[in-house]
């Protein structure tokens, strides 16, 4: 049974890491308490089935360093996204930065599929599965405009999404949480405004 209630509203796999930490009642709340909430989020994500060796037979020292690294990662990207978005490029210094991170972390590059779905997929020993996280960053950010890249419009929200909507106009990071409930407030204040 799932303990947390992880978002998954990123479209994609970087933001959806960066949208472990919420904000409810104007509270910053991080999801990622520990070893046993990352292992459900990586479970969730679907990132264990990219691990050479199993995840599950760690021991608690490592997964206690591993949980640690992924936090590390976590600080980075979330800085390093919201530099790029604030920046409206990827400037060689944030190039640097990650290709830094990605040499940190070895793979082993597979062929994946059948007949027409073959492709490369990267395998991590578990100790480096920090870097399927940096290596999909480093994706979305050398593929996808940083206008893509949005913050909620909600002002009391602080998840990030990928706007892959034709027309860029995903503003909410969900219609059913901050898009209604800033649509209530306009609601409540028109009203108000009129009595
Ligand atoms: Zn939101």
């Amino acid at each position: 049974m799932m303990k947390r209630e992880f978002v998954m509203v990123g479209n994609s796999l970087t933001l959806d890491f960066i949208n472990t930490r919420i904000c409810k009642q104007g509270q910053v709340i991080d999801l990622l308490e520990g070893t046993d909430d990352l292992s459900e989020w990586l479970e969730c994500a679907g990132l264990l089935r990219y691990v050479s060796g199993s995840y599950a037979a760690l021991d608690a020292e490592t997964k206690q360093r591993l949980f640690t690294d992924f936090l590390r990662v976590r600080d980075v990207l979330m800085e390093l996204v919201r530099d790029v978005m604030a920046s409206g490029e990827l400037t060689n210094g944030h190039k640097e930065q990650l290709n830094e991170e990605l040499r940190k972390y070895p793979c082993t590059k597979q062929i994946d599929g059948q007949e027409t779905d073959m492709h490369i997929e990267s395998y991590y020993e578990a100790a480096y599965l920090p870097g399927a996280i940096v290596d999909n960053a480093a994706f979305l950010l050398t593929t996808v405009s940083p206008s893509k890249i949005k913050k909620c419009s909600n002002e009391e929200c602080i998840l990030f999404f990928y706007d892959n909507s034709r027309n860029a106009s995903r503003r909410w990071c969900s219609m059913s949480t901050c898009g209604n409930r800033v649509k209530v407030n306009q609601h409540y204040h028109r009203k108000r405004g009129r009595e």
